[in-house]
């Protein structure tokens, strides 16, 4: 394969991915320890050993130029968090509640200052920087009830030229008036975002209904409808989090079988469905989201944090259902992909499952990318695909760093990096094969140097 083109760039290092969907990510992840990624024009044009590449006498020049870019640390891709929200960063780690009383408390006050479209770009440019620096490359975002708030998402998000998938609110009950719409202005605002944001650059829209609790009956068949007219839209919402809501649904809704009947009785089960949490599933919805091609978003710091419950990964894995991982901060106490597998693996041993670290791996790569429908432009480094990925240097770890030199297999090594590693690890971000986010330096109004805020005396 000839390289001359100035639009190529060569990144030579040790790599990690995974190539294809599968049940068993152990034995079909792809790793070279001397690889090249190979990018041109914003997507992956060559992807193999660093020896293959090189054997050829057109690359080798490459290495006199000084055309390559060496990578000490390890290329993954950039890592999938299919649920967050962008408007809670602020109210991350806010104490005592939960899940309906910290809605009161905390979500909804913080939410209702995304009606200031100034304020709202503004966290929405740092919260994507964020994103980066913590190695996220494509997440499902959950807006607010402000058409402003995603404006501002997806016009910061494509400044980065990211893959992302953002959505405004579905609310029209049982919340503050402020963060209210009503069915028809709720469709009407959506149906304009889609047409605005839908397929434009990398961004991608998600009817986002917030919990079938806060939206009236009619809501839901309002955001049906637009399921049914858009079908290439993504859903978000979320599904069974906690004890308490999964009761409320039985008062509100006494006619459906159970939470996820709700959802499908209005069309919003389908492929591209992002169901958050799924922790109190009946056997029937296990089966409902597995023949329907929906997926679970497994949160599991959130879901720790909140006392909502463990997920019961093994079930819902045999039942056949698309799971992917998310951090669906602020709920979730990171936003690192890392922290959040580990925080997995801790759920999971809780119900005897001892989670292997290529599936948690998975789970926020090609498993992501897989249960959103969008493997053929994310989630792994084949020829094709969208050039996003990350480095990471270990040193910046160094209790992980002596831990991996102890390991004895890539297994040993990407466990002790699933259970150790965080944002710290993240030394670069490439989207689109370019380099938006360098550990240290300011890049794309990242700054890395913000001083201490000054601590105030009293409890909590
Ligand atoms: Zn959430």
């Amino acid at each position: 394969m000839a390289v001359s083109s100035h639009a190529r760039r060569v990144h030579r290092g040790s790599i990690l991915h995974f190539p294809r969907s599968t049940n068993d990510p152990a034995n079909n992840h792809q790793y070279f320890a001397d690889g090249v990624l190979v990018v041109e024009n914003g997507k992956i044009a060559y992807f193999g050993e660093a020896a293959d590449f090189f054997s050829l006498a057109d690359n080798q020049r490459l290495l006199n130029y000084g055309g390559v870019e060496q990578h000490k640390g390890l290329i993954l891709p950039g890592l999938i968090d299919s649920h967050v929200h962008f408007p809670q960063i602020e109210m991350i780690a806010s104490y005592g509640k939960q899940l309906l009383d910290w809605l009161n408390e905390y979500t909804f006050p913080t939410e209702t200052q995304f009606a200031n479209a100034a304020y709202a770009q503004r966290q929405a440019k740092w919260f994507l920087g964020q994103l980066m620096a913590h190695g996220t490359t494509t997440a499902s975002v959950f807006a607010t009830v402000h058409p402003e708030s995603v404006d501002a998402f997806f016009s910061e998000a494509s400044k980065l030229n990211a893959r992302m998938i953002c959505g405004k609110v579905l609310m029209d009950r049982f919340c503050p008036d402020d963060l209210q719409d009503t069915p028809e202005l709720g469709y009407r605002q959506s149906k304009q975002l889609i047409e605005r944001w839908h397929g434009n650059g990398r961004s991608l829209y998600a009817i986002t209904p917030r919990f079938a609790p806060t939206s009236t009956p009619e809501q839901l068949a309002k955001a049906g409808q637009l399921a049914n007219e858009h079908p290439d839209t993504f859903i978000q919402t979320h599904l069974s989090e906690n004890i308490g809501e999964v009761a409320w649904i039985k008062e509100l809704y006494p006619e459906h079988p159970d939470y996820l009947g709700v959802y499908q009785a209005n069309d919003l089960v389908r492929e591209r469905a992002l169901f958050g949490h799924a922790v109190h599933l009946k056997d029937r919805e296990y089966q409902a989201l597995a023949s329907s091609g929906a997926t679970i978003s497994f949160c599991p710091s959130s879901n720790l944090f909140l006392g909502s419950g463990l997920f019961d990964y093994g079930r819902a894995k045999d039942a056949g259902i698309a799971l992917s991982l998310a951090s669906d901060v602020g709920a979730g106490t990171s936003l690192s992909l890392f922290a959040n597998q580990s925080d997995a693996y801790k759920i999971c041993q809780l119900q005897g499952l001892s989670l292997n670290p290529f599936e948690s791996l998975y789970l926020c790569t090609q498993g992501a990318a897989a249960a959103m429908g969008l493997e053929q432009q994310v989630g792994n480094l084949n020829a094709g695909s969208e050039a996003d990925f990350i480095e990471l240097d270990f040193r910046a770890h160094p209790v992980l760093q002596q831990r991996l030199l102890r390991c004895k297999s890539l297994a040993e090594q990407l466990f002790a990096l699933s259970t150790l590693g965080d944002d710290r690890l993240v030394d670069k971000t490439y989207v689109a094969g370019k380099l938006v986010y360098q550990k240290g330096s300011k890049v794309c109004g990242l700054s890395s140097t913000n001083g201490l805020p000054s601590l105030s005396s009293g409890s909590i």
